[in-house]
């Protein structure tokens, strides 16, 4: 079995990542309230740009094609081959036939409304939001177009002036990748894909995760794309089906990741040999050393995960 559980911190300067359509010139970032721990032991409030779920889902899809087709893999559907994921417009009488048909309906989930199959996504993804440490800040740009008459003059019709909000902050972000489901029917797990669709398609899934965290997301992306850095991350890989991380979020998050580990092991919900843990950045691994968690350090995201997506692809192959 395999079982995915990664959370993280990235700096995201200067991101416009959702935004909440234009009233007059005036385009607003999508916020959301959020519940923070204050010093004085209180909590309350506070309305922060958030980076949506859904967007962040969308564009792992996209990464996770663009993958598959650059492996020589064409198992994805006309529609999720033009990035249009509308989960799904196919009209199979059967769960697996849609999972035989695309990659994307198998890892993503959908639900036909024709047919009224669905399957649940097996890759998950929280919000990412300004962790509760660091509050994030926002400001409108104007931007504007100008034009000018054959003579020179300044064209005011042609004008476009606009504004439109970004975001600085550092933001938390959590996901999940059920890859013992991939290419399993969920209404009948003996139906199974043979394990080379099964092995290219987690690889896929695992490592579109490092392009989406690199900053492969949001709107505005031919003029702002994110600004990001990922400077922590936790990715633990497990033969048996295991709690989630707590989400980057948490300004403890580092220690009781950690714990929760620990208590996995000493529950017997995992032993040694059942889970593999790789981390990046000096936080993490201070915390993981000083709690007592065998974890590997890599370098940064990319390396992180290719050495998940090794595991996993040695897992699937010894099931
Ligand atoms: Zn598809």
């Amino acid at each position: 079995m395999v079982f995915i559980r990664i959370s993280g911190r990235a700096l995201i300067n200067i991101h416009t990542a959702n935004a909440e359509g234009a009233i007059g010139n005036y385009i607003s970032l999508s916020k959301m309230y959020i519940l923070r721990r204050l010093s004085d032991g209180k909590i309350d409030y506070f309305e922060e740009p958030v980076i949506s779920g859904n967007m962040i889902k969308h564009w792992h899809a996209i990464e996770t094609i663009n993958l598959l087709l650059s492996m020589g893999y064409d198992k994805i559907c006309e529609y999720c081959r033009r990035y249009i994921m509308y989960r799904s417009p196919l009209s199979f009488t059967d769960e697996f036939d849609y999972i035989k048909n695309c990659a994307i309906e198998d890892l993503h989930g959908f639900l036909s409304t024709e047919t009224n199959i669905k399957r649940e996504s097996i890759v998950k993804f929280s919000f990412m939001i300004p962790v509760e440490d660091v509050p994030s800040k926002y400001a409108a740009i104007t931007h504007n177009r100008v034009g000018a008459t054959k003579e020179g003059k300044i064209d005011e019709d042609i004008m476009m002036v606009y504004k439109r909000e970004y975001a600085s902050g550092l933001y938390g972000f959590s996901s999940i990748l059920d890859l013992e489901y991939v290419g399993k029917s969920q209404s009948d797990p003996t139906k199974v894909l043979p394990i080379k669709d099964r092995r290219i398609r987690a690889k896929a899934s695992i490592t579109a995760l490092a392009n989406v965290f690199s900053g492969t997301f949001g709107a505005c992306r031919a003029r702002a794309i994110p600004v990001v850095k990922t400077i922590e991350l936790i990715a633990l890989i497990s033969k048996k089906p295991i709690p989630n991380l707590v989400h980057g979020y948490y300004m403890d998050y580092l220690r009781d990741n950690a714990l929760r580990i620990i208590s996995m092991e000493e529950t017997e919900i995992v032993s040694n040999d059942d889970y593999k843990v790789f981390i990046v950045g000096e936080n993490p691994s201070d915390i993981f050393k000083e709690v007592g968690v065998k974890a590997i350090f890599c370098r940064d995201l990319v390396e992180a995960l290719n050495k998940i997506a090794e595991v996993a692809d040695t897992w699937l192959v010894k099931q």
